[in-house]
């Protein structure tokens, strides 16, 4: 018998979930870490870069670009350190939910190779479903690790404070 309460906002609600029981959280959580095994996980190395904030122009401040050899994410010099992870958080749920990347390299990242990157999926608006997926995602990785990092004294106030913010923007 089929349940008439199921739906796309159900099925997203449980593909998250999944997504998220499928990581293999770091016990404290660092987010270096977490990239490392992202990467395994993947099979391909990934690159954290940060580059200059550039005014005047809707740049994002984060973006995850992928070439043949690996994915690299990009985040802006500018930004405080929990809003950098809250950054790569975000691109890393991009990763683990299977977008991909799209093409709108802008001229904050000339000084990649441009012939290596194959897409690039930058960070400015969650207007579209797989924003607000990746920003769902980065704040339920934010949620479980807080809840993890009971053990470690240092860990938890600052992904409290990471969690707030992901629970602001
Ligand atoms: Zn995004």
């Amino acid at each position: 018998m089929k349940s008439g309460r199921s739906g796309p906002a159900q099925d997203q609600e449980i593909r998250l979930a999944s997504v998220l029981d499928d990581l293999d959280l770091p016990d404290p959580f660092k987010i270096e870490e977490l990239l490392a095994r992202v990467s395994k996980k993947r099979g391909r190395p990934i690159h954290l870069h940060t580059f200059p904030a550039i005014t005047g122009d809707e740049l994002p401040c984060g973006a995850w670009l992928a070439t043949d050899k690996a994915d690299h994410i990009l985040v802006e010099d500018a930004t405080s350190p929990l809003h950098r992870d809250h950054i790569v958080l975000h691109e890393v749920s991009h990763m683990l939910l299977g977008h991909t990347p799209r093409q709108t390299l802008g001229r904050a990242f000339h000084h990649l190779a441009p012939d290596l990157v194959t897409g690039v999926l930058g960070r400015t608006s969650y207007e579209t479903e797989e924003e607000r997926s990746a920003e769902t995602l980065a704040g339920l990785i934010a949620t479980r690790a807080a809840q993890r990092g009971n053990g470690d004294r240092t860990t938890p106030s600052t992904l409290r404070r990471l969690n707030a913010a992901l629970s602001d923007s």
